[in-house]
């Protein structure tokens, strides 16, 4: 291994997809996987499902708190998805991006395209498919966690979120977990690779130049 590390400024990398696609479950995996990688924990207005763990999964918070923290700017992003409302706390964020750290953010087009407008540079955005429409509703019925009416909700809207694929930098069918695990940290490799990202790469060569 070498001992060599140039510095650079953290990535934000998002993924999103319609729910039952398996993002949440890609997003685990890949944390545990990856070292120097955090997760944006965002803050919800909905109700925490029987085994999410609130500070862990989400921060549960009420309409009002909600609302505070929109008006304070205490979001980088925030939105309506299913008449919830959900936002990613800005702060810890921008500490880890400064840090050369990165970040996963498991969120919806909405603040995406937020996050895009805000901070295109430091953004790699992954958008995840499901093998097909069969497999999303086992998804969302299996994880046995939501309603019927919930569940049903969620399956109306997947078209129209499925729809937003070509705003994303990459598409991933997620068929196998593995191989999605596999290709979403293959992306994060070549993303930290990129010469613009390397901020210290004008040093080190002026360095290396030097010493001749
Ligand atoms: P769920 O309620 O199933 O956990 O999430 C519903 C949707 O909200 C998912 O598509 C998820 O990615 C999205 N979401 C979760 N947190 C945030 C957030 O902080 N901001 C935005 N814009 N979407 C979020």
């Amino acid at each position: 291994m070498s001992s060599i590390s140039i510095k650079r400024r953290g990535i934000m990398f998002v993924l999103s997809s319609p729910s039952g696609a398996g993002k949440t479950t890609v997003a685990r995996e890949v944390l545990k996987q990856e070292k120097n990688l955090n997760i944006s924990i965002s803050c919800t207005t909905r109700r925490a499902r029987p085994s999410e763990v609130n500070g862990v999964d989400y921060y549960f918070i009420s309409e009002v708190q909600y609302k505070e923290k929109v008006y304070k700017g205490e979001f980088l992003e925030h939105a309506e998805v299913f008449g919830n409302y959900y936002g990613t706390p800005r702060s810890t964020v921008e500490e880890y991006l400064d840090l050369g750290q990165d970040v996963i953010f498991d969120i919806d087009w909405q603040g995406t395209q937020q996050l895009a407008e805000n901070a295109r540079d430091d953004l790699v955005s992954i958008f995840i498919l499901p093998p097909s429409i069969e497999v999303l509703e086992k998804r969302l019925i299996g994880r046995n966690q939501d309603a019927d009416d919930v569940v049903s909700r969620r399956m109306s809207k997947a078209s129209d979120e499925m729809s937003h694929w070509p705003e994303y930098d990459y598409v991933i069918v997620n068929e196998k977990l593995d191989k999605t695990i596999f290709d979403v940290r293959s992306i994060m490799n070549a993303e930290r690779l990129k010469r613009l990202r390397l901020k210290g790469l004008v040093g080190f060569v002026n360095r290396l130049r030097s010493k001749n």
